[in-house]
């Protein structure tokens, strides 16, 4: 169980990712005029909502600030106030579509915890459900549910311009 426990946000790939061309949370920061095709939910004042490319459930999603900092202990409180903001709009919008069991919130703070990006802090909020860790198929460390990424999308974006 503890692997169950701990691996959902053991990696985080967001659209436009490519190998050797810098910091991918910089990257999406930069150009929001690609925030569909990236699929960028949400832009807040400090952080911004991407959902994660290949989920471990159907609508996993981080949160990162547009500040690239390794840990949360080197922003300045209303990002990280923000982050947990957007982390409970984050959880209603899932709740609303998805009735989930439960939540994982997590981060993974310098690659000895496992951080695939390990350099830009960001929080995973995934849906959980009694027993999804049976049911989904495994792609590397990420398990995947059938949900297309685009329908994640237009399903949690209403929420987020919904409560602006
Ligand atoms: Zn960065």
């Amino acid at each position: 169980m503890t692997d169950f426990l701990w691996s959902p946000w053991r990696a985080a790939y967001v659209s436009g990712q490519s190998p050797g061309t810098g910091c991918v949370f910089c990257r999406l920061k930069a150009e929001p005029e690609l925030d569909d095709k990236r699929h960028v939910l949400h832009r807040g004042r400090f952080n911004f909502v991407v959902l994660n490319l290949y989920p471990y459930t159907s609508g996993h999603l981080l949160i990162a600030p547009y500040e690239h900092l390794s840990r949360p202990s080197k922003a300045l409180k209303p990002a990280t106030d923000e982050m947990m903001d957007l982390a409970i709009r984050a959880e209603l919008a899932l709740e609303a579509e998805y009735g989930p069991d439960g939540f994982n919130l997590g981060m993974n703070l310098g690659r000895a915890a496992g951080a695939g990006v390990a350099d830009h802090y960001h929080l995973h909020v995934l849906p959980r459900w009694i027993g999804d860790a049976n049911f989904t198929t495994t792609v590397g460390e990420t398990r995947v549910l059938s949900e297309n990424l685009s329908d994640t999308y237009r399903k949690l974006k209403r929420h987020f311009r919904e409560s602006a």
